[in-house]
């Protein structure tokens, strides 16, 4: 056998002293530059970017049904807003196939606006998406650039929890999608520039347009200045889906006003409370315009959709349907202590109709089964000799009646 000093890697020839490391194979070296070196050739050809390969291969390019089929299985109602993402989703991965050089068509991206009042799915269905096309994600909240003014370190940090999502692999970062929530609450004020102008709203937005225009932003490592002596990352923007999310409140008064002025007339469109979730489905960028957003930046948002608002109908469904359903959730909990968990349906439209009752949306389905089946979560896991709970409606009426939400004041 070969001396220590005597061995060099296979590949460039460095001597054993001039390496720190030299991985052995059955029939000669490799050191650690030579490694690297590899490792760069074989990036740059794509072969060890799988995710990129599933691309190309059409693996990953579901078609709009299939997202639809499986958004529903997540997410009651909201057939427009999921017909239109499901489209624009297919739409951008195809973008992304498109080779250029080959084709002098350049597909533009194809962002989506959801608007809606809060807790309706916008979040859930963007999520709902990036699992099943397994990309990273980031949900970032638009509010969070207000306190920052300009751009600066909060553009950046967005893209720091996409990186982090993507397990700091750039290549499919650039590939993922962000979800910017609460984007109504960066828009002027007033849509008169006479009047009082909300200059940093523009300026948020200005900050916003650069990242969503598809540009290098030079991202720290971690999502923070914590590391300054880490390097920065680069990420190139240009392939990044970008969903925004907001409720809006008040763009009925400005589209039932449109409407009204409109040739054809609106009779039905009242600016009264009523009549609110008729009126989102015409939502128009004209609107939103009007609502405060700049033009360069709705611009780079071409599909807007609406989101319904939740009837009892709708509560009643998502209490029990979708995949991971609240009540499916608690049975598994329950069942993993060993005991069998039910719901009669009139318990359950006490829940739905308390949710409605308090104002607290889908998200409040969750607390007010929280407080009901709280006690039972407690005690139950102690109690061998317990191996069902029923939750009939004098059991939730009884939780419920002891829980500090029933003591909510209704606005
Ligand atoms: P937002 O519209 O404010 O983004 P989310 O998507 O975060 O609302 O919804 C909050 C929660 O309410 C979700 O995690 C989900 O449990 C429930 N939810 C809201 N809308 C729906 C829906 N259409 N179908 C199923 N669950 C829903």
């Amino acid at each position: 056998m070969a001396k220590d000093e005597e061995i060099s890697c296979s590949f460039c020839g460095r001597k054993r002293k001039d390496v720190n490391i030299l991985i052995a194979g059955m029939t000669g070296h490799i050191c650690e530059n030579c490694v690297a070196q590899a490792q760069d050739i074989i990036k740059q050809n794509g072969a060890g970017d799988t995710s990129h390969k599933d691309v190309e291969d059409g693996y990953r390019l579901y078609k709009p049904q299939e997202i639809k089929n499986h958004l529903d299985k997540y997410v009651i109602g909201q057939d427009e807003a999921k017909r239109v993402i499901s489209v624009s989703v297919y739409n951008h991965y195809k973008r992304l196939l498109q080779k250029r050089g080959k084709d002098d068509v350049e597909i533009e991206k194809s962002n989506i606006m959801f608007i809606g009042e809060t807790g309706t799915g916008k979040t859930l269905i963007a999520k709902t998406i990036a699992d099943y096309l397994n990309v990273p994600f980031t949900i970032a909240d638009a509010t969070i650039l207000t306190e920052a003014g300009y751009v600066g370190e909060d553009v950046e940090s967005i893209l720091s929890k996409l990186l982090q999502s993507a397990d700091f692999d750039v290549s499919k970062a650039e590939r993922g999608i962000v979800f910017i929530d609460e984007i109504d609450k960066i828009a002027r004020k007033s849509d008169n520039a006479s009047i009082t102008r909300d200059v940093s709203g523009e300026g948020v937005q200005q900050a916003l347009l650069k990242l969503l225009e598809g540009t290098d932003v030079n991202v720290p490592p971690h999502g923070g200045r914590k590391h300054p002596e880490k390097q920065m990352i680069k990420v190139n923007t240009r392939n990044i889906l970008f969903i925004a999310g907001g409720a809006f409140d008040g763009i009925q008064r400005i589209i039932t006003r449109r409407l009204n002025s409109s040739a054809m007339g609106f009779k039905a469109a009242q600016e009264g409370q009523g009549e609110k979730d008729n009126v989102l489905k015409y939502v128009s960028p004209q609107d939103v315009r009007k609502f405060g957003l700049i033009p360069e930046l709705l611009g780079r948002f071409p599909l807007i959709s609406h989101l319904d608002a939740l009837d009892s109908e709708a509560l009643r469904r998502i209490l029990t349907e979708p995949r991971n359903a609240i009540t499916k959730q608690y049975e598994k909990l329950f069942e993993m202590d060993g005991i069998t968990l039910s719901f009669d349906n009139e318990a359950l439209d006490f829940i739905v109709e308390k949710a409605v009752e308090y104002q607290l949306g889908a998200r409040g389905l969750r607390s007010i089964c929280e407080a009901i089946l709280n006690d039972a979560m407690f005690e139950l896991p102690s109690d061998k000799s317990i191996k069902e709970l029923k939750v009939d409606l004098s059991y939730a009426k009884g939780k419920f009646g002891k829980s500090k939400i029933s003591e909510l004041k209704v606005a």
